[in-house]
């Protein structure tokens, strides 16, 4: 598990998503599926809330040592979106 902690320690993995421009599907809330269309290779990233503490997994190998990459990026970039939709639809 990666702890999300501040926007500052994924934004060099952000820049890299804009620049690989992953692709993001959402198989539900938390749960998406990221494809590098370089390679066509996916990668499962869930993210989730606990204690109120921001967590998020990839099944990438950089993932599984529990570090950060794009996969991770680009699937709370999506989640983000996602989670203040469903707050405006909630108001
Ligand atoms: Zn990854």
């Amino acid at each position: 598990m990666i702890q999300l902690t501040t926007a500052t320690k994924l934004e060099k993995q952000i820049a890299k998503a804009r620049t690989m421009k992953p692709r993001v599907r959402v198989n539900c809330f938390g749960s998406y599926t990221v494809t590098n269309k370089q390679t066509g290779a996916t990668y499962s990233v869930e993210c989730l809330k606990q204690d109120g503490k921001r967590y998020a997994h990839c099944s990438c190998e950089a993932g599984e040592r529990g570090r950060a990459g794009y996969h991770v990026a680009a699937a709370v970039a999506a989640h983000i979106q996602l989670a203040s939709l469903r707050n405006e639809a909630s108001h």
